[in-house]
């Protein structure tokens, strides 16, 4: 059974960290689409033209221009057993068009991650990623650390600093917050509290993962029966 995956959450939640936890565990792809339009703004593509202003602002890619990044990504064999989405969908209308590409692929599991507005603030703040390969710093490292995967520079994202992070996360609150409305009375919603140490999330994302699987199992039985 292939394993489904969005991640709900403003900036700042711990949705990348999460998602790359499950999808080593799981063995399955994690797609952010916030890493695939860093690096098209990197490689200077059409699309990173297209994105760097936009994100810059903290304002939200159009969605017609996300839905092809995700279309075309979920059509490449890799996504075939299964994808842990971070980032998308960020609109109703996303949502909308997801549920369309994965129509013949089972159970889709969300996991609501819920955390303080003032700690979203604070860690993004102070967060640091590795301006070679993305990882987060850890925040107990002494300032002029290098990244222990790479070798890479901790440097700050240009959207992190505080004017921008409030706007994203208005644009969340906006744009963002009325998928929970959207997902929530699938029996396959999870709210995770985002504000614990991180072993104690990833504990909670396990057990979501687990429950939602054993929905899976249950409807494709109930289908076979039915049948
Ligand atoms: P993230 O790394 O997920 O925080 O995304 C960084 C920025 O990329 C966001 O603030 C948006 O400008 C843009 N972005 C990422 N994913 C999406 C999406 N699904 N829809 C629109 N814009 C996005």
């Amino acid at each position: 059974m292939s394993l489904n995956v969005i991640m709900l959450g403003p900036p700042g939640a711990g949705k990348g960290t999460q998602a790359a936890r499950l999808a080593r565990e799981h063995h399955v792809l994690k797609i952010s689409t916030g890493d695939i339009l860093r690096d098209a703004v990197t490689q200077g593509s059409h699309l990173g033209q297209v994105a760097k202003r936009v994100m810059d602002e903290g304002h939200l890619v159009p969605d017609d221009v996300m839905v092809g990044v995700v279309r075309e990504r979920l059509a490449r064999p890799d996504a075939r057993h299964g994808f842990i989405l971070d980032g998308f969908p960020r609109t109703v209308p996303q949502a909308t068009s997801l549920d369309d590409m994965i129509r013949d692929r089972g159970l889709l599991t969300v996991l609501h991650m819920v955390v303080p507005f003032e700690e979203l603030v604070k860690r993004l703040h102070i967060r640091r990623i590795c301006n070679s390969c993305g990882a987060n710093a850890d925040p107990a490292m002494p300032d002029g650390a290098r990244c222990p995967k790479c070798g890479g520079e901790f440097v700050q994202r240009t959207d992190d600093s505080e004017e921008i992070v409030r706007e994203r996360l208005k644009v969340f609150q906006d744009e963002t917050s009325p998928l929970v409305q959207y997902y929530e009375k699938s029996p396959t919603f999870f709210t995770i509290n985002g504000n614990l140490p991180l072993e104690d999330v990833s504990r909670q994302i396990r057990e979501a993962v687990t429950t939602s699987m054993g929905v899976g199992a249950a409807t494709v039985r109930q289908r076979n029966v039915t049948q």
